[in-house]
């Protein structure tokens, strides 16, 4: 799984992990289980999130491995959008969703700023019917900026979104190119100011350290501009070669083209030194944020073990113990919806000591780690649990474990966080593949 080799160069590979236990291990024959949790009613009315999944991009970007479509007109657009709509109103009908407050929602991509301000508006109105959300903490919207107008802004804001997430990338319009994205800078630079404009609670901008063609001066040009806008947040990913993107098929891995792990590692580095000299604070391995205490509820909720629906094509989701997946084709997706069923296509039922590592990794990612949690939650000792892993982790200087309570990454630790969580993983999900 690890795309670290002992060079160091970025080869071939995906070491990112969102999710355990790892999505290779879910399949179709755990639908029923997944229906049975569906169809069974909450203890108590816990939260729970919607996510949204907007399939369509403007231009594939060279390192991306998404489900997106480039080629579809405005009416295949607005089947998709009614089956989404759909889809929102079979899972409002089930018992184990019917009246519960939905805490968060998330519009991801895909790129949801492709849809027109009307799509858009009209997708929110059948989902309120549906699925109220006019008491979440947390409305999220990313957007590629070229998509953006003004006008199309004024929606977005209408419908409730309170964090916008703006994937700028680089602020250099030659490595924008380079890697395939579709914006160039004075597109970022305009939708940052109509987004201040138009008073969003949250403006988070997404930078990736070693892009194709990525220097030292440019990334610190890059950091530079990005602090003059001063964000609510700012998130950094590691450059990646996954399997299945155009990069990786041009035979781009291991030639060096993207950096190496240790020059992107120093780049975030950078970058997070940078803003945290201008008062920001680390809030998880790839973000900074200007004020302490801003949220990013989603994250925040997944990772604490929420239940979350996950809507459109090939769009993951958790509930009640259970991993599931929707069906990976948009002519599937849209057929099953059309026939009023859930578009389900894999599923794993999790077990509690898996969802307590599930929990323990992906909070690690965070930084810091409270062992009573895990104790109340689970009746689980960490420390015990992980006795081995963590002795390991301390002793490499990645984490430290602070009053015999609280493990904590060491900033050495946040570079690589990613890398330190597979050792948590049961036995049989070791060296396994991950998607
Ligand atoms: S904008 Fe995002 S989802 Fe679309 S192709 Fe680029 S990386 Fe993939």
């Amino acid at each position: 799984m690890s795309s670290t080799t002992p060079d160091d160069t970025t080869e071939v590979g995906s070491y990112f992990i969102s999710n355990y236990p790892p999505f290779s291990f879910w399949n179709k024959d755990h639908l029923p289980a997944a229906m049975g949790a569906l169809q069974t009613a909450p203890q108590e009315m816990s939260p729970i999130g919607l996510y949204l999944h907007i399939p369509f991009c403007r231009k594939r970007c060279k390192f991306c491995y998404f489900r997106v479509y480039t080629d579809k007109n405005s009416k295949e657009i607005e089947r998709y959008v009614s089956a989404l709509g759909r889809e929102a109103e079979l899972y409002q009908e089930l018992p184990g969703v019917r009246g519960r407050p939905f805490k968060f929602v998330y519009f991801g991509g895909g790129t949801p700023s492709y849809l027109s301000a009307k799509q858009l508006r009209g997708l929110v109105d059948r989902l309120r019917d549906s699925i109220g959300w006019d008491d979440a903490e947390e409305v999220t919207f990313e957007c590629e900026p070229g998509t953006l107008n003004r006008g199309k802004l004024e929606a977005i804001r209408e419908i409730g979104v309170t964090r916008l997430s703006l994937g700028v990338e680089n602020f250099n319009d030659e490595i924008l190119e380079e890697n395939g994205r579709a914006h160039r800078s004075p597109e970022c630079l305009e939708a940052y100011g109509w987004a201040r404009e138009l008073a969003f609670d949250q403006v988070n901008i997404d930078l990736i350290s070693g892009m194709v063609g990525e220097t030292e001066e440019n990334w610190k040009d890059t950091v530079r501009r990005a602090l003059e806008l001063q964000p609510e947040c700012l998130t950094i990913y590691q450059m990646e070669l996954p399997f299945n993107t155009i990069y990786t098929r041009e035979g781009v891995g291991g030639t060096g083209a993207v950096a190496n792990w240790e020059t992107k590692r120093r780049w975030v580095d950078y970058a997070f030194g940078e803003f945290k000299a201008a008062g920001y604070s680390q809030s998880s391995a790839y973000t900074v944020v200007r004020d302490a205490d801003t949220k990013f509820v989603y994250r925040d909720a997944l990772w604490e073990g929420a239940d979350m629906l996950g809507t459109g094509v090939a769009s993951f989701g958790h509930f009640q113990g259970c991993h599931m997946q929707n069906v990976d084709g948009i002519e599937e997706y849209n057929l099953l919806l059309e026939e009023g069923k859930l578009p389900l296509g894999r599923a794993l039922p999790v077990t509690p000591r898996q969802l307590m590592i599930r929990e323990f990794v992906l909070q690690l990612k965070r930084g810091k780690v409270e062992v009573s949690y895990f104790l109340e939650k689970f009746g689980l000792d960490a420390r015990n649990e992980f006795r081995d892993q963590l002795q390991a982790h301390q002793d490499s200087g990645y984490l430290q474990i602070e009053n015999d309570e609280t493990i904590r990454l060491t900033p050495r630790g946040f570079l690589v966080a990613d890398t330190l969580l597979e050792p948590f993983f049961e036995e049989q999900h070791r060296d396994a593949r991950y998607t």
